[in-house]
């Protein structure tokens, strides 16, 4: 739908520009732009060989600046960066002129590179190539910055990497308009006809400090229970002391269980602390994911059932994450729930993605590729003293007390699972 609806809009300025140059061979030429600014589709990531989700876009000015209309522009892709809509787009009546770009098959960074007739304008466009076929859509809320957009596309990222395998497509021939939790989410409404290919993510701002950050799952697919209509919404007064590392960090994480670490464990957790209480010996006992523990050295560790979930302060913290005293820094850990305290501050920027975490996603169903997780290693038990700052009985858990929870639905309007507070 979207990638027609732009092929229109740059098909007719064409057509009206060749019929205006057979009818009227004095019309004046239109001079040579200034320069070309790059409006938006810049640094997207898709995989190789698809379409990027948004339009490239760009905008033709003169010396001063000003917009300029009816340019003609070429698009062109470097070698190994596939194809475009149109080779050529005249500028409209604000000086910008779009194609859609479908990457070519290299992996890595590809490029377009946009020119005026004479040559003397041009621009690059840059985007990642990935080689998973796993793709998750970002839809990002007006206010934020194109910085802020590359960190959190570097936090989404780091599941696309790990999680290879491309799911069913969903169809909306009648479209789809968020409901329950997810209503007024307009990121998520979707056109009649539009597909969802293979999660669709909403970045929102919120100025309301209720909740720091939080995330919601609107929608998922019936028989895998593989989510694909997630947001993720942050308060503008965190966003705005995040670093792009801490944003990417804490993006991850959020995205994370969005799919599905976490709230879709009940089945593969054992002694879980909603059922056992504060203490419990939470841990999730799937065979190769305590195979991967083992191997990042956590066949030292004898404290209890393998693999260690977070046995404390449900339902914010336990049964949702790896055991904090365990794993430390490590993506999922519930130490990296920090920023839901408002005094946080990032200590690590890009906490890694363990081989634990990508098999416990394999256990939830997901294909994966093992190559693509970041090293880890199980810290040695007591390496960390009790009064460090870092301890999250006294950096997370108090401090997440105060917040409120976040409800999961299924279809059906049933409360399935909290993931936040
Ligand atoms: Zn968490």
């Amino acid at each position: 739908m979207r990638i027609g609806s732009y092929a229109a809009g740059w098909t007719l300025p064409v057509l009206l520009a060749v019929l205006g140059c057979k009818e009227d061979a004095t019309a004046p030429e239109v001079p040579e732009p200034a320069a070309i600014t790059i409006v938006s589709g810049d640094n997207q990531i898709q995989g190789r060989g698809r379409d990027l989700h948004e339009p490239v876009v760009v905008r033709a000015v003169d010396a001063a600046a000003t917009p300029m209309a009816g340019v003609t522009l070429s698009f062109l892709p470097g070698p190994g960066s596939g194809s475009v809509s149109a080779g050529s787009a005249v500028t409209d009546s604000i000086g910008e002129a779009s194609v859609i770009w479908k990457l070519g098959e290299t992996v890595g960074a590809q490029q377009l590179t946009v020119m005026s007739a004479a040559g003397s304008a041009q621009a690059t466009v840059t985007a990642t190539a990935r080689q998973s076929d796993f793709d998750i859509q970002i839809v990002f809320a007006a206010t934020l910055t194109p910085e802020q957009e590359d960190a959190v596309r570097a936090g989404v990222e780091r599941w696309t990497q790990v999680i290879v395998n491309d799911l069913p497509d969903i169809s909306f021939p009648q479209g789809y308009a968020p409901d329950n939790h997810c209503s007024g989410l307009r990121g998520l409404t979707i056109a009649p006809g539009g597909v969802v290919d293979d999660v669709r993510l909403t970045i929102d701002v919120s100025e309301s400090e209720r909740r720091r950050v939080y995330g919601g799952l609107c929608d998922w697919r019936i028989e895998t229970r593989e989510p694909f209509l997630v947001n993720i919404v942050l308060t503008s007064s965190l966003l705005n002391t995040l670093d792009a590392g801490a944003l990417s960090g804490l993006v991850a994480h959020q995205t994370g269980h969005l799919l599905g670490f976490g709230w879709r464990w009940s089945r593969l957790l054992r002694n879980r602390v909603r059922e056992f209480g504060d203490g419990a010996d939470t841990h999730f006992p799937h065979a190769l994911t305590v195979a991967a523990f083992d191997d990042a050295g956590g066949s030292e560790y004898d404290e209890g059932g393998k693999v260690p979930v977070e046995n404390y302060e449900y339902p914010q913290l336990a049964d949702y994450h790896w055991r904090g005293d365990v794993f430390q820094d490590e993506l999922m850990s519930a130490w990296n729930h920090r920023w839901a305290n408002p005094g946080w501050k990032p200590t690590s920027n890009n906490p890694p993605l363990s081989a634990i975490t990508v098999q416990a996603m394999a256990a939830l169903g997901y294909e994966i590729d093992l190559s693509k997780a970041d090293a880890f290693t199980v810290p040695v038990p007591g390496a960390a003293a009790p009064a460090s700052p870092r301890d999250p009985r006294s950096a997370s858990r108090h401090a997440t007390l105060k917040m409120n929870p976040v409800e999961i639905f299924d279809d059906s309007g049933n409360l399935v699972s909290i993931i936040y507070k």
